[in-house]
């Protein structure tokens, strides 16, 4: 049987790169998404190649801004022309708030630029992608689940922890949760189930800037799992989802966080 296939946005660096190779290590093909690294996707392409070892997996490049119409237009019709079907989309391409400024600073065209990428773009593309996940053949998915069709989004731990300097992405982030469970609503009768995966702080470009302040805050126990998250974390629990093990699951969020979501007194 011929491999299953996901599209990964924003995989040309940090934890797009983290999952990318995750899954092709697992035996998925991945469409390998980037809005301006070419030479990232190609270092994720060749390190997914590298994790598949002997499954026989494929890796098509493709550039696309998430936040332009006609660039998600482009990006799924080159996924349909190489690999013929979408067994799973990952939503994970996304930047920082622009300027990070206080919120009595914050400037319209940043927070509309922002709102593209971040939350224009997954509800978008999702669109697209589960419409075309809708028409497909269903008998693969009877042998393996790990061919019933699924969308995961990442969200952040800022969808529901403040920060003054980032609103826009704090709002963003916490409408991914929203767009998760409206998607789950509509397509759990196509057999397409939905999910939000949160991650904590995750080492990568965007969290290089505040690096020293967040090695301080491990270090005295900001997260009970006193550690940075790597990409690959975020990579496996969503291999775990696209392997199909939470199959009477949808609208649901996985943390990976290090505990970072637990209240303690
Ligand atoms: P990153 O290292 O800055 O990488 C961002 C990725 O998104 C790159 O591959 C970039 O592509 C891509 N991208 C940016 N704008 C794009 C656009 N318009 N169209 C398509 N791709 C675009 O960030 P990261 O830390 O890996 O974050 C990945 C996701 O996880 C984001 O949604 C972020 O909000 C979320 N997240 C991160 C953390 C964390 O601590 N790092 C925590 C929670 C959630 P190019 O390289 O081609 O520009």
């Amino acid at each position: 049987m011929a491999n299953p296939t996901a599209l990964v946005t924003g995989a040309s660096r940090g934890i797009g790169q983290g999952i990318s190779i995750e899954l092709a290590r697992a035996g998925f093909n991945v469409v390998v998404n980037y809005a301006g690294s070419e030479d990232g996707a190609r270092r994720t392409a060749e390190e997914c190649a590298e994790a598949a070892g002997e499954n026989d997996i494929q890796t098509h490049i493709v550039r696309c801004d998430v936040g332009k119409a006609a660039d998600r237009e482009r990006m799924i019709g080159a996924a349909r022309e190489q690999f013929g079907s979408l067994e799973l989309l990952v939503n994970n391409a996304g930047i920082t708030s622009i300027g990070r400024r206080d919120v009595l600073e914050a400037r319209e065209e940043e927070f509309d630029a922002l709102m593209a990428i971040n939350l224009k773009g997954p509800y978008f593309l999702t669109q697209l992608a589960a419409n075309w996940m809708r028409e497909r053949d269903t008998s693969a998915e009877q042998s393996s689940p790990r061919f019933a069709p699924k969308v995961v989004t990442v969200s952040s731990i800022s969808a529901y922890a403040v920060s003054t300097n980032r609103g826009d992405y704090c709002m963003a982030k916490a409408a991914l949760g929203m767009m998760t469970k409206v998607y789950a609503a509509r397509l759990a009768e196509f057999g397409i189930n939905v999910f939000e995966v949160c991650p904590g702080v995750i080492a990568s470009d965007m969290t290089a800037p505040v690096k020293e302040k967040y090695d301080k805050m491990f270090a005295d126990g900001f997260t009970p799992i006193r550690r940075w998250g790597q990409p690959e974390d975020v990579g496996r629990a969503i291999v775990a989802i696209a392997e199909g093990y939470f199959p009477y699951s949808t609208g649901d969020t996985i943390n990976v966080d290090g505990g970072f979501q637990i209240r303690q007194l």
